[in-house]
């Protein structure tokens, strides 16, 4: 790619198992661009609430939390790592349990407020791919480029199932479907930033895509606008 290119902010939505962490990753490794996974700051959250016996629905407990949090990202040659107050809780996020209270503390106006400002800042520059649920929506209405990836729920299941197989305490099927269709409810019914596709979002179905395929969609889109 031509490393003089024009410099763009490019947002990436849809719901779990949509394909959005590997077509971000790899789109903002062709373009030279750094790479945002929000998602990753709600599970930090999550996960923070959770060690400190903080419930979901305690606005206060949450509030006092996020005040003394420090989420950062970390670029190593494990790829992106999450740290929290300095530790690396990258691979504690991950787990089906974080999948459901990261979708729980999401739904709290304190927890976006704080997160929204953490992303804007995160935003300063461009040359980035920005992976969520509202970021073409609400926190970069704004961004050059919008996609919205989605696909059927069962296709959806099935790759988190290959993702998550082998690993300690992996699920059934049955139960990913379940887990992904409770959070799709919970995202996009929720009152604040629900997940949906902004209105001047590239939808782009990859049911029925590889990976290769979404990306090289993703590129031919914004391909006129780069130089
Ligand atoms: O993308 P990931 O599955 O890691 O996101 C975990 C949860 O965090 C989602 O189910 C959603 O509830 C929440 N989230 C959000 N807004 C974002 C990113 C994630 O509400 N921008």
């Amino acid at each position: 790619m031509n490393t003089n290119a024009k410099l763009l902010l490019i947002t990436i939505d849809g719901p779990a198992g949509a394909g959005k962490t590997t077509a971000s990753k790899i789109l903002a490794e062709r373009l030279g661009y750094k790479y945002i996974d929000t998602g990753a700051l709600y599970r930090g959250v999550a996960y923070e609430a959770k060690k400190s016996n903080i419930s979901s629905d305690d606005d206060a407990g949450l509030e006092k939390l996020c005040a003394t949090l420090s989420l950062e990202f970390v670029r190593s040659e494990k790829g992106l790592r999450l740290f929290s107050n300095k530790s690396d809780i990258t691979d504690e996020i991950r787990t089906p349990e974080m999948s459901m209270l990261a979708s729980a503390v999401s739904a709290r106006m304190v927890v976006r407020k704080y997160l929204l400002f953490q992303q804007k800042e995160l935003g300063k520059g461009k040359g980035a791919v920005f992976e969520g649920r509202d970021m073409g929506t609400v926190v970069f209405p704004m961004a050059d480029v919008k996609f919205y990836l989605d696909a059927s729920v069962k296709t959806r299941a099935k790759r988190r199932y290959k993702e998550l197989a082998g690993k300690k305490d992996s699920p059934a099927l049955e139960q990913i479907e379940n887990d992904i269709k409770h959070r799709d409810e919970n995202d996009k019914n929720r009152k604040l930033a629900p997940l949906k596709a902004a209105e001047d979002a590239i939808i782009i179905d990859s049911t029925e895509l590889d990976i290769d395929a979404v990306v090289k969609h993703m590129i031919s889109c914004i391909q006129n606008l780069l130089s």
